[in-house]
């Protein structure tokens, strides 16, 4: 975090004087004035404004709203989850068509809400932003919307909010693309013990269907020093388990001046003080090299699950996704892993219905779903993405074929995901307590090392705890255990 003292130099500590070129000072300055701002409304209205984020999509996404809340916080804000706030964001997600209905659907809700409360501001940013359709529709037909920006300058929030304040007519900020990397922000993690933490961002891969790189712009790495020293001092602020964030973090450090593996990058990780679990998400399986295998064979820290997105079993399909590996390669990687990490969960991506996917190719990955084995498998119905190469391929599959596979594949995957999360019955494993149960109060929920959901017995005082826990039944997908 940034000396407070850093502040105070120029008078914009508090908000005043010109802002500052660099950053994260500049922004600093905006949180600043926009308190100010915050502080008047409230007095006015006799009680804190709110602010709500609502969050689509993946968990690039919900580390980003995490950064979002901490300038909103910074800035006096009181967050709370229902939208009848005084401030709303909408952080979206674009990867599926469907993404972008709910988004549409929302908006119109918010604006009548909007209409009896005419001092609210909605901002919207995120990937569906980076699409210059949305933002043309947006303009034109949700005038009420204040504020767009997209997955570049999440960290300008502050700046832009003054900005609309200031200006009283929407404020549209989209950058292109970016190499710009601002460390040192505040941030609102959801949990006090657990955290995701970005280590790159952006996609270099262009799998064919895929709208991620052109709206997550090109690949690039943290430096390893700014992600050992926030992990740091997350673990002296009581985070156990980091989350280390990328679209393919086994690419991790190769754009760096000095190139550093993830293997390696992990390496350094695992000797954080007071840090007890790391997990990773995602790995592309043709980056996944025998160090990074060694690594999770042999360390004490990072979880025994791997989340290893198949996509399809066809070697033809997986051609035409651009994915650069075959069945066989697949196959022969699962094997080396799970020889290397006895017991290890994989977990994986699918999709169904991808252009000129026959039954055949079909029938492909369901064998590889068998052989495999997985604890668990998100599956896709294929949606066609205006931009990407995919979209224009000949064979479009019908969408009652296509439907027609995808139950038949989610039958497939819960049966065997209901056979392979039941090895564990009977035996004694930790698991880090998260929350109080959603359905009963007696109850708490928390996971295994294999990300495995367990509810047992407990309280509130359990939270951010890693008790030993006897897994005493397997219902499907997860478990109820007794503390030992
Ligand atoms: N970078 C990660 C990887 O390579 O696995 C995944 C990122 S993407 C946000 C998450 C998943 O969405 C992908 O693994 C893929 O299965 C799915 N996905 C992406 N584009 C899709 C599309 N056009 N239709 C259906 N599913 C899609
Ligand atoms: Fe999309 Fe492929 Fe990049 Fe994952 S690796 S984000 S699926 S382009």
């Amino acid at each position: 975090m940034m000396d407070i003292n850093d502040r105070n130099d120029s008078g914009w500590k508090n908000g005043g004087g010109q802002p500052p070129q660099s950053e994260p000072q500049r922004q600093y300055y905006y949180m600043a004035r926009l308190r100010a701002y915050v502080e008047e409304k409230s007095l006015a209205l006799g009680r804190p404004l709110t602010a709500s984020i609502q969050t689509f999509g993946c968990q690039m996404n919900a580390r980003d709203s995490e950064k979002l809340a901490g300038i909103l916080r910074e800035a006096g804000y009181e967050q709370i989850d229902s939208e009848e706030a005084d401030f709303v964001l909408y952080n979206t997600c674009t990867v599926r068509e469907n993404a972008n209905q709910k988004v549409y659907g929302r908006l119109g809700t918010l604006n009548h809400w909007k209409k009896d409360h005419p001092h609210m501001m909605i901002a919207l940013c995120g990937c569906m932003m980076q699409e210059p359709e949305v933002v043309e529709k947006i303009r034109k037909s949700y005038r009420f919307v204040d504020i767009l920006f997209g997955t570049h300058n999440i960290f300008k929030l502050a700046e832009l909010m003054v900005t609309r304040i200031e200006a009283a007519d929407m404020v549209v900020d989209i950058w292109k693309d970016t190499d710009l990397v601002v460390e040192d922000l505040p941030n609102r993690r959801k949990y006090s013990f657990k955290s995701g933490i970005n280590i790159m961002f952006g996609c270099n891969n262009f799998c064919s269907y895929c709208i991620v790189p052109y709206v997550r712009g090109r690949e690039r790495s943290r430096e390893p020093e700014d992600i050992l020293n926030e992990i740091r001092r997350m673990a002296q602020d009581g985070v156990t388990e980091v989350m280390l964030l990328g679209q393919n973090v086994n690419s991790y450090g190769k754009t760096l001046d000095t190139p550093m593996t993830f293997a390696a990058l992990l390496r350094e990780i695992e000797k954080i003080d007071g840090l007890k679990r790391i997990r990773f998400m995602t790995s592309h399986p043709k980056d996944l090299s025998d160090e990074l295998i060694e690594v999770m064979g042999s360390s004490d820290k990072i979880c025994k699950h791997l989340h290893l997105p198949l996509q399809s079993g066809s070697t033809r399909v997986l051609k035409e996704m651009n994915r650069r590996y075959t069945k066989e390669q697949y196959l022969d990687l699962v094997e080396r892993i799970r020889a290397g990490v006895p017991d290890i969960s994989l977990t994986t991506d699918i999709i169904v219905g991808f252009p000129g996917e026959t039954q055949e190719d079909f029938l492909e990955t369901m064998d590889v779903v068998r052989k495999v084995r997985y604890d668990s498998a998100f599956t896709f119905l294929y949606s066609k993405r205006t931009g990407t190469p995919a979209a224009s391929m000949p064979d479009q599959v019908p969408e009652d074929v296509a439907k027609e596979r995808f139950d038949r594949l989610l039958k497939e995957v819960q049966e065997i995901s209901r056979q392979v999360t039941a090895r564990h019955v009977g035996t004694v494993q930790q698991v880090l307590v998260e929350e109080i149960n959603r359905q009963d109060a007696s109850l708490v929920t928390g996971r295994l090392s294999h990300n495995t959901v367990v509810h047992l017995p407990g309280d509130a005082s359990m939270i951010g705890k890693i008790l030993d826990v006897k897994l005493t039944e397997c219902r499907g997908f997860y478990y109820l255990g007794e503390p030992v």
